[in-house]
């Protein structure tokens, strides 16, 4: 059981709201996450049935894949979940993203492993520090979002706009 974690054994019918906090790590979540995750969770129950909606928010420093400088990111994922408690499934639940059964008699649901994968889903495919990351000179390495050098770039060059095109991929 994470920190994440919502007691469910004498809940009424109805919305209930948590906030919840965990270290990033008790989560499995890897080092480049800084130290605590916040979790905001709405629970709507009706007789065996309970839908979340929760909204997380980490932090991290991250590598830019262009320029291989750490950068600091704020991390926010949304997922919702029906947890079902020993029931059959309803055939209304195709619109849900993820249903998840419970036993009759548990009286705890842990997040935490859910949170830590829609987290790790909401990270870019690529890592950039800023939208318009320059990068490094292909020449001489120089980090061009911090100093020009005085590599000869004729941007005209056929080979050059190949290599440009090559390392903005
Ligand atoms: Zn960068
Ligand atoms: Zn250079």
């Amino acid at each position: 059981m994470s920190s994440l974690r919502i007691n469910i054994s004498k809940l009424s019918e109805g919305h209930h709201h948590y906030s919840l906090s965990a270290e990033a790590s008790e989560i499995g979540l890897d080092e480049r996450f800084q130290k605590s995750v916040a979790v905001e969770a709405d629970l709507e129950k009706t007789n065996r049935q309970m839908l979340l909606q929760a909204e997380a928010r980490a932090a991290g420093e991250f590598v830019c894949d262009r320029c291989l400088d750490q950068f600091r990111m704020d991390v926010t994922s949304r997922h919702s979940i029906v947890y079902i408690q020993g029931a059959e499934p309803p055939d209304d639940l195709a619109e849900f993203e993820e249903v998840q059964y419970l036993p009759l008699d548990s009286n705890m649901i842990d997040l935490g492993e859910d949170v830590r994968q829609f987290l790790i889903l909401s990270l870019p495919l690529k890592m950039l520090c800023r939208e318009d990351c320059a990068g490094l000179c292909p020449v001489c390495g120089t980090n061009r979002n911090k100093s020009s050098c005085s590599c000869a770039m004729d941007e005209g060059d056929p080979r050059w706009a190949a290599l440009k095109r090559f390392l903005e991929n």
